[in-house]
């Protein structure tokens, strides 16, 4: 069997360390002037995505974003990174600020088929929207296994036995490929990319596509209504000793008096 063909999905998203502000009118964050990068669960896909090709499991990677012109930065990442080529399916300021887990599912899954991709990886979610669908409707729509939450992954033959994060331990699966795998906190550590790899990145193909291409139509099925910071916390207040505590409680009416 030839190596498995590998398509990555990898979101641009506001970066994980920027302080999130919401705009005044409350119908979204603030996105201007924000430094953004990959989603870091999509650089740990992207990862594991190349670790399958240094060990000739995979024949090609293949990075994809749906988004605003500046996701072809996170797709040069992506190929600096070692994916080998690109696809950039194109989203206007509106579209990108609407799109849903279904639509960009719906163009994962065309995108597979037209590539004829073995395997999809995405992350377990975007930190931006926090949705933890992609994945798995991507794996439906195709009716493809799917293995979420992936702390490592194997290949045997035509399977892979995928190693999942669930509630308190770990749980081992075997797929039968083609599948859908999502990529947890631990499957591992993405390298950075070199200076030299940046530049070959530049050389690498980045197709530009549209929803319409993929047959996918982005009405959004829901509506915000409303963005809210989270609630401010109140200063705490310091005491001197237990009686001093206790006293307190007592005055909140948390401890019987
Ligand atoms: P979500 O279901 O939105 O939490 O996203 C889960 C994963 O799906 C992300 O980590 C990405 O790998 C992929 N994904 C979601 N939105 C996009 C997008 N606009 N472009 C590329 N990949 C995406």
């Amino acid at each position: 069997m030839s190596g498995l063909r590998v398509i990555v999905g990898c979101k641009r998203v506001i970066d994980y360390a920027v302080k999130i502000r919401v705009k005044p009118d409350k119908m979204g964050v603030v996105t201007e002037g924000v430094k953004h990068s990959m989603n870091p669960f999509d650089e740990i896909a992207i990862e594991e995505a190349i670790r399958m090709k240094e060990k000739k499991i995979a024949s090609e990677v293949i990075a994809v974003s749906c988004g605003p012109p500046q996701c072809q930065e996170t797709l040069r990442t992506a190929m600096a990174m070692g994916a080998d080529k690109a696809i950039h399916v194109e989203l206007d300021a509106k579209q990108a600020e609407t799109i849903q887990p279904l639509h960009v599912a719906k163009i994962l899954a065309k995108i597979s088929q037209e590539e004829k991709a073995d395997v999809i990886i995405v992350g377990k979610q975007a930190i931006d929207g926090d949705c933890n669908q992609t994945g798995q409707m991507t794996a439906a729509l195709l009716d493809w296994p799917q293995a979420t939450f992936a702390s490592e992954v194997i290949k045997n033959n035509g399977d892979l036995t995928v190693t999942r994060e669930v509630d308190g331990g770990l749980e081992t699966i075997k797929v039968k490929l083609p599948a859908v795998i999502t990529a947890d906190l631990r499957l591992n550590e993405p390298r950075y990319a070199t200076l030299p790899n940046i530049m070959k990145a530049k050389k690498k193909p980045l197709a530009k596509k549209k929803a319409s291409d993929y047959g996918v139509d982005l009405t959004p099925t829901h509506q915000i209504l409303s963005v809210e910071d989270p609630p401010v916390r109140e200063a705490g207040q310091k005491l001197e000793t237990t009686e001093d505590l206790v006293a307190k409680l007592r005055e909140a009416g948390l401890v019987p008096s």
